[in-house]
């Protein structure tokens, strides 16, 4: 067994990184911190292999059961804003849907992806709300991500993920998340609870797999 120590947390810097897991590809470490669960640089993908996965997954905005699976996430963000806000869908992915649900609730959604919409003028933009589905797993620094997204979102506004998170090592060793190799970062409970102390935000549970943060 390989033990390869990254020197720090790629999400809260820390230097308390220990062993996790080790399947037939990669190893993941965990930070003790934080404790996000990461994948080490030397198994993470190239940026043209890790865009072929991507293209793989075009999503039909119109397909009923992607609209259902994208409305666990947009129904709760919806119930939390105010009317004709203006938000950004970040790691939109190909064929934006999201962003139609909520346009067509009356609000005003740019597009952000570093593969498929990018124009990083957005970045500098403020939003009331910031939705990430299905990205912040695909994250090498998401101490940086996580930064940008909190200095976009206005005071008030509110930051909508979506990601499965880690149980426990048993649950982990099973899981089919971990099969997909484009996902580098998994994150528990306890690493939103950094998140949200982090970025003084409070925090919800709409679903098992859906993070509503309010900066407040
Ligand atoms: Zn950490």
């Amino acid at each position: 067994m390989t033990i390869e120590l990254e020197k720090r947390c790629p999400l809260c810097r820390s230097e308390k990184i220990q062993f996790f897991f080790e399947d037939k590809k990669r190893t993941y470490l965990q930070c003790s911190h934080c404790r996000l669960v990461f994948v080490p640089r030397r198994h993470w993908l190239s940026a043209a292999e890790e865009k072929a996965t991507y293209d793989l997954h075009q999503n039909d905005p119109e397909d009923l059961g992607y609209r259902r699976f994208l409305s666990r996430l947009s129904q709760p963000l919806l119930k939390k804003l105010g009317s004709a806000q203006t938000g950004l869908d970040f790691g939109c992915g190909p064929g934006p849907a999201l962003s139609l649900l909520l346009e067509e609730c009356g609000h005003r959604v740019d597009l952000y992806d570093p593969f498929y919409y990018d124009h990083p003028e957005v970045l500098h933009k403020k939003y009331d709300f910031i939705c990430a589905t299905e990205v912040v797993e695909h994250l090498g620094d998401p101490d940086r991500v996580f930064g940008v997204l909190f200095e976009m979102l206005k005071y008030g506004g509110w930051l909508a993920i979506m990601t499965k998170l880690v149980i426990d090592l048993q649950a982990f060793r099973q899981w089919h998340y971990i099969r997909d190799l484009t996902h580098i970062c998994f994150y528990s409970r306890h690493t939103f609870e950094y998140l949200a102390r982090r970025f003084s935000a409070t925090l919800e549970y709409p679903a098992n797999d859906v993070i509503l943060l309010h900066k407040k």
